[in-house]
C-alpha cells in the first residue's frame, strides 16, 4: 500500500466501527469523496472550508430527517443526504460532477439495502436489494434513480445504463415517485470541472495520463432499527474516457451493505476498487472471520497492490483524508475535513 497517497476515501459504518471511531453513537454517516483541497486550493476556487463543512451538514440534516418516523428506513436516510450532496456543486456528484474527456458529466450511482429476514444467511431474502444506474446524462439525483431500479417489482433488474436508465427513470410511474428531474448535461457544468478538462490536452477525447487524486465522489452509509444501507454517486474521473464505469455503480466494489456487517460507500481510482471487490471484501470478512469493521478494512485494504496505476486504500468512519460527517441518535451533528482532525459539533 502507497502510504504516501493514503488519500482514498472509505467509510465504514458498523455499531463496532462507531463505538470505537465516533465519540457518540452515530445513525448516518457521509462523505463527500477522498481528495481534500487543501486551503490555499480551496482559496484559489474561492471556497472556505465552511462552505464544505455546511454543506456537510445539509447533508446530514436532510438525511437525518428522512430517517424520523413510522416506516423511514435507512434507505430513506442514505438517499435524502446524499441528493442533498448531488446538488450541491462542490462534490463530484449531480451537479459540480467532473466530466468525460469530451466535456460531458456521465454519472454513476448506486444503493443498497443490507436488509436480511429469516434463514438462508441473507441469500434468500427478497428484501435484500440493490440499485444501480451508470453513464445517465440527465438525470438530476441519480441516487433517486439507482434506487427506483432497486425497487422494480421483483427486483427485476439491479443495474441499468445510459439512455435505457433514463427512459426507466423518467417513465411517468417514475418521475414523481422517485422526485426525479431531467435536465440539460450543461445543467451538472461548472466552471471549475469546465477549467479542469479545457487544462487538458486540446484534442477531443484524450485519456489523462493518471487520474486526478481530486475526487469528491458522495457515500452515505445508515442504520435504523438495527437495518443498514449504503449509497454512493459520482460523476466518475476528470476526463475518463466516455463510456467508462468505476466502481460506484458496481454493487460488491463501490457500495455494499449487510445487516450481519456493514454499510460500505468507496471513493478513490474506481478500477481498483472493482478489481479487489472490495467494499463486499470488507463485509466479507466481518462475517467470514467473525472479526470488527475496522480489523476487516485494515485486512482489506492491505490487499490492495502498491503500484502506480491509481491510488488505493480505506478510512475507517473517524480517520482521515475524507470529508465526512455524522448524525447521533439525537440529531447532533458533526463533521470534519482534514487528517487526523477532532470531529467539530456543528449542530
Ligand atoms: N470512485 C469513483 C470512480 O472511480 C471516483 C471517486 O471516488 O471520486 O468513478
Amino acid at each position: 500500500m502507497r502510504t504516501a497517497i493514503f488519500a482514498v476515501g472509505f467509510l465504514l459504518l458498523s455499531a463496532s466501527a462507531l463505538f470505537a471511531q465516533a465519540p457518540q453513537k452515530a445513525v448516518l454517516l457521509i462523505h463527500g469523496g477522498a481528495g481534500v483541497l487543501t486551503d490555499a486550493e480551496m482559496k484559489e476556487l474561492g471556497l472556505t472550508r465552511a462552505d464544505f463543512e455546511k454543506a456537510l451538514a445539509e447533508s446530514l440534516a436532510a438525511g437525518f430527517k428522512a430517517m424520523q418516523g413510522e416506516g423511514k428506513t435507512a434507505v430513506d436516510g442514505v438517499e435524502a443526504a446524499i441528493r442533498v450532496m448531488e446538488d450541491s456543486p462542490l462534490f463530484n456528484a449531480g451537479k459540480g460532477a467532473v466530466l468525460t474527456a469530451d466535456g460531458r458529466a456521465e454519472l454513476d450511482a448506486s444503493i443498497m439495502e443490507g436488509r436480511i429476514e429469516g434463514s438462508g444467511e441473507g441469500k434468500k431474502d427478497p428484501r435484500k436489494r440493490a440499485g444501480a444506474v451508470t453513464g445517465v446524462h440527465h438525470v438530476k439525483n441519480p441516487i433517486s434513480a439507482a434506487r427506483a431500479v432497486m425497487e422494480m417489482p421483483d427486483s427485476r433488474h439491479m443495474l441499468l445504463a445510459g439512455e435505457g436508465a433514463e427512459r426507466f427513470v423518467f417513465s411517468e410511474a417514475n418521475l414523481k415517485k422517485y422526485n426525479q428531474e431531467r435536465v440539460s448535461n450543461t445543467y451538472f457544468w461548472t466552471d471549475r470541472r469546465v477549467a479542469e478538462i479545457r487544462k487538458k490536452e486540446p484534442k477531443l477525447i484524450t485519456m489523462s495520463p493518471k487520474p486526478v487524486e481530486k475526487f469528491g465522489t458522495v457515500g452515505a452509509s445508515a442504520v435504523v432499527n438495527g437495518h443498514l444501507a449504503a449509497g454512493t454517486s459520482t460523476g466518475g474521473l476528470t476526463g475518463k474516457w466516455p463510456g467508462r464505469i468505476g466502481d460506484s455503480p458496481i454493487i460488491g466494489a463501490g457500495t455494499y451493505a449487510d445487516d450481519r456487517a456493514c454499510g460500505v460507500s468507496c471513493t478513490g481510482t474506481g478500477e481498483l476498487f472493482i478489481r479487489h471487490a472490495i467494499a463486499h471484501d470488507v463485509v466479507a470478512r466481518m462475517i467470514y472471520k467473525k472479526i470488527g469493521v475496522v480489523e476487516a478494512a485494515s485486512e482489506a485494504a492491505a490487499q490492495l497492490p502498491d503500484d502506480d496505476d491509481g491510488v488505493g486504500g480505506f478510512i475507517a468512519l473517524g480517520a482521515d483524508g475524507i470529508y465526512r460527517g455524522y448524525v447521533t441518535a439525537k440529531g447532533e451533528i458533526y463533521v470534519a475535513l482534514l487528517a487526523k482532525e477532532e470531529w467539530k459539533r456543528v449542530k
